[in-house]
């Protein structure tokens, strides 16, 4: 899960960035309104965390920006105090919850789990495709026909993830970088590669009938071989 934090008191912002890491969730933070709604427009977040004063441009307004661009991603708008006027206007502006400062890390992490639940991409414990399963939970892959399971690490498993939510179609190596190392990173094309290599050793090792195949240079998609 991809989470952008929009705050300009740098302390909170890193410290809020901090927490979620901790918590496996993949963090870009940055610190004025305009950068947010640039971030923002970028789709790849399953949730927005945006203060409310901001430089540049206020929270509201990159909320109604990111909602006339049909940027769905649910926001998470952090007020001030407990002003009611500042809830309801957020909530105009296609806000989907708000928090008041000062919250506690555990409520801010119950409501993300909320709102990324709300967009359908709900923590599930396995997935499926063909003959094979992911336990997201357990980090393991397992063939239905070879009766072998191994284990995955972090981004292997996130990776895989992403293969079987989108089975069939072609993922580009930029798309795998983003949400996998993240909107900033200095991840590129051969790390993307090795990750695939590792996760084909893999599907191999369990006997799978399923495939990681190259589109030429457009990405990769998982397949059952044919
Ligand atoms: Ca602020």
């Amino acid at each position: 899960m991809n989470i952008l934090i929009v705050e300009d008191e740098k302390r909170l912002a890193d410290a809020l960035a901090q927490i979620l890491r901790e918590q496996k969730y993949m963090v870009d933070a940055v610190y004025d309104g305009a950068d947010g709604l640039a971030y923002g427009e970028s789709g790849i977040y399953d949730c927005i965390i945006l203060d409310v004063m901001l430089p540049s441009m206020n929270g509201f307004d990159v909320c109604l920006e990111l909602r006339k661009k049909k940027i769905t991603t649910p926001v998470l708008m952090l007020t001030a105090k407990d002003a009611i006027y500042d809830k309801v206007k957020g909530l105009d502006a296609g806000a989907d919850d708000y928090m008041t400062k000062p919250f506690s890390p555990d409520e801010l992490l119950a409501r993300l789990r909320v709102l990324t639940r709300r967009r359908g991409e709900v923590i599930l414990d396995e997935m499926r495709y063909e003959d094979i399963t992911l336990h997201i939970d357990k980090s393991t892959l397992s063939c239905a026909k070879g009766f072998k399971t191994i284990h995955l690490n972090f981004k292997e498993c996130e990776m895989l993830k992403l293969f079987m939510s989108k089975p069939e179609v072609i993922i580009s190596k930029q798309d795998l970088i983003t949400r996998i190392w993240g909107y900033d990173s200095d991840a590129g094309d051969n790390n993307v590669e090795a990750y695939v290599s590792f996760l084909r050793k893999k599907l191999a090792f369990v006997e799978s009938g399923v495939e990681i195949v190259s589109a030429k240079k457009l990405g990769y998609k998982l397949t059952a071989k044919g």
